[in-house]
């Protein structure tokens, strides 16, 4: 598909023209705009409140310098962003990312799928996003606290339970949580739901760290069952040891899947006998080690250098769910080369849009991040619920729910792919079922004049 549609056009343009070289941030608005032509074409209405031209555009960009001091007393800078991007159906939710990688354009972009992501979880939740070119790597505990706490000092003024409520992303997990959350209420003097990842200690949600990677699995279960077919005895590979690549391991092997293949960004490491995951667990979640350890203390198990050869691995399933751009069409290719039967994406536009062209050219069934991953915010939307409730429900009550957000986000994006006329083109129907929820809201508020 391209962009034909003249109105939408002129609305990327302009978005082209303000965002100069932001190639992140502007590569997410073209293939949302692509997939909005249908509704531009019927709905004037749109057009005549602005919402195109809106929705486009952050609502805030915070940028502010991080200083902090280093194990050897050395002052050490850095640069933290939000983007509080549309807050029309609840507060601003979106994690927080600490790598080398991050710049005004990654964060743009992430808060601006997170937007749709959010909407299509049903859950009243705005979209944003922050960050910080920290790296984590090779941090001291007490290098890493004493940035998360200056993050937070600047971050503090502009958040709060009912505006923003950030959670964790790349780099961040339930330790830098908790440092932020730490500074937040000395400096408030608040214990709220501010932040969500929390730990069980102080109103985290049970499920919420499994949450991405089981919520991934069920949303590609609702593909394969839309196909007739199970995860039993499919081999799957998964990109990225993390967060969400741990747990979609977890959950897939429960279903019955094995999975012979994972990278970080050094590597991937094959084992055919199927990934064993209280070794990676050890080594990623414990050690924090590199991946090439895995392949040391595994037999069989061998270890290759460079990630972007995971793709090469034949497999039924392949699960991207370690970064953007990760997955470019040498890789897609490779994949349909071997016969790879379902994509689908737990990290956020971790496939190149070349590569997406090559999955739907191919019929393969393709997962996009904003229906497949929602199942971590949707997650945190259950903890600020449980917040406000001052409860917590047990590990089973919110798996049960986030499995039904699941089925519910797969049937908004499959509904809305029939709708406008790709039955199955779960792009179109993610990003047309997220914007219509959004623009209706923003509608419905009216234009400050
Ligand atoms: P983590 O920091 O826990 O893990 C990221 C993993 O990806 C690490 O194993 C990292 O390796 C690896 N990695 C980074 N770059 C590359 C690369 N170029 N090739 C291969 N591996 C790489 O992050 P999360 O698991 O939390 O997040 C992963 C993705 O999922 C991100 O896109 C994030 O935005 C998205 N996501 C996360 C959610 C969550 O709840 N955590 C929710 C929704 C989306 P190394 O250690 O070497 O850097």
């Amino acid at each position: 598909m391209a962009l034909t549609n003249e109105y939408l056009k002129g609305v990327y343009e302009t978005v082209a023209l303000r965002n100069a070289g932001e190639k992140e941030f502007l590569q997410a608005v073209y293939e949302v705009l692509e997939s909005l032509q249908p509704i531009a074409e019927k709905r004037q209405d749109f057009i005549d409140a602005g919402v195109f031209e809106r929705i486009v555009e952050p609502e805030r960009f915070i940028m502010f310098r991080v200083s902090w001091v280093d194990d050897n007393g050395k002052v050490q800078v850095n640069r933290g962003y939000r983007v509080q991007f549309n807050s029309a159906i609840g507060p601003y939710k979106g994690g927080i990312r600490l790598h080398p990688s991050v710049n005004a354009s990654v964060i743009k972009f992430l808060g601006f799928e997170q937007t749709f992501k959010n909407s299509l979880t049903g859950l009243p939740m705005g979209g944003g996003k922050g960050g910080s070119d920290f790296d984590p790597k090779g941090k001291s505990d007490g290098e890493i606290m004493r940035f998360c706490q200056s993050f937070m000092t600047e971050l503090a003024k502009h958040i709060g339970a009912d505006t923003d409520v950030p959670a964790g992303d790349i780099g961040v997990g339930a330790r830098e949580i908790g440092f932020m959350f730490g500074q937040y209420k000395r400096l408030r003097n608040e214990f709220t739901g501010v932040l969500t990842g929390k730990s069980l200690f102080s109103g985290g949600s049970l499920a919420r760290k499994e949450a991405t990677g089981f919520g991934l699995c069920y949303f590609t279960n609702e593909m394969l069952k839309a196909a007739g077919d199970s995860f039993e005895g499919k081999k799957v590979v998964i990109s990225g040891s993390g967060n969400v690549a741990i747990y979609a391991n977890q959950k897939a092997t429960e279903l019955g899947a094995k999975v012979i293949a994972m990278s970080d960004s050094s590597g991937y490491v094959v084992d055919e006998n199927g990934i064993n995951l209280d070794v990676m667990k050890q080594i990623k979640e414990v050690e924090r080690a590199r991946i090439s350890e895995y392949a040391k203390r595994v037999e069989g198990a061998t270890f290759h250098e460079g990630c972007k050869g995971i793709w090469t691995v034949p497999c039924d399933i392949a699960l991207p769910c370690a970064t953007q751009n990760e997955l470019d069409l040498d890789g897609a290719k490779a994949l349909v080369a071997n016969g790879v039967k379902y994509v689908a994406e737990g990290a956020n536009m971790p496939s190149t849009p070349e590569a997406v062209a090559c999955f739907l050219e191919n019929n393969i069934p393709f997962g996009p991040a904003k229906a497949a991953n929602a199942g971590g915010v949707a997650t945190s939307g259950l903890e600020m619920t449980q917040n406000s409730m001052r409860l917590s429900w047990s590990f089973e009550e919110v798996d049960a729910r986030l499995g039904d957000i699941m089925k519910n986000i797969y049937k908004s994006a499959y509904e809305a792919s029939v709708a406008c006329g790709c039955a199955g083109n779960l792009v179109v129907g993610a990003n047309v079922a997220g914007f219509l929820k959004v623009a209706e809201a923003m509608k419905w508020q009216g234009v400050a004049y």
